[in-house]
């Protein structure tokens, strides 16, 4: 059995309501009852957009593969609504969206995933909600802890607590 940790966001619509559905359907595939962080509103990182996100982090419980937790994760989003624009190039607003921070140990680089996320170090509105339920696990590859990373990421965009 592998922990997973999640990031969810949505700044399309009832943002709470997308986020709380997408939880119910992430208890039912978790194999041991999510943990999950406060909510925190985040400014829109790398494109315009009037409408901020909002963001949890969740930690559950898998023994699928990371790619069979991916399509689940896809299948979630989707039916939730959100549909891919295939001609976006980079980020577009979101009904909701499931990102795999990390999961278990592993250290993933393939076409479809790459674990730990690529940016999540990079960005508060990933960091912070993390640091609520997991602020000591490591970052494989950077040998930091969550809070660490916390303590040194240089981004200074607003992640305000919720509400
Ligand atoms: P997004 O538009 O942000 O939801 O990106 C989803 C795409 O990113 C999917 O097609 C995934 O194959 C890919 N991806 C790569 N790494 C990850 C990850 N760690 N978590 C979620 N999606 C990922």
């Amino acid at each position: 059995m592998n922990e997973v940790l999640l990031l969810l966001g949505s700044n399309k619509g009832d943002r709470l309501n997308f986020l709380n559905l997408a939880l119910d359907r992430i208890d039912q595939i978790s194999l041991k009852t999510p943990v999950v962080s406060h909510i925190y509103e985040s400014e829109p990182w790398g494109f315009d957009s009037k409408t901020w996100f909002l963001n949890m982090a969740v930690s559950m419980q898998t023994d699928l593969s990371p790619i069979d937790l991916l399509d689940k994760l896809m299948e979630i989003e989707s039916d939730l609504g959100r549909k891919r624009d295939p001609e976006a190039s980079g980020y577009e607003s979101r009904e909701i969206d499931i990102d795999i921070i990390l999961f278990g140990e592993k250290v993933i680089e393939s076409e479809r995933l790459t674990i730990p996320h690529p940016r999540a170090h990079l960005r508060r509105f990933v960091l912070l909600p993390l640091n609520d339920i997991a602020s000591d696990y490591t970052f494989p590859g950077s040998g930091k802890s969550i809070r660490e990373l916390l303590n040194v990421c240089p981004d200074k965009s607003e992640v305000l607590l919720w509400p």
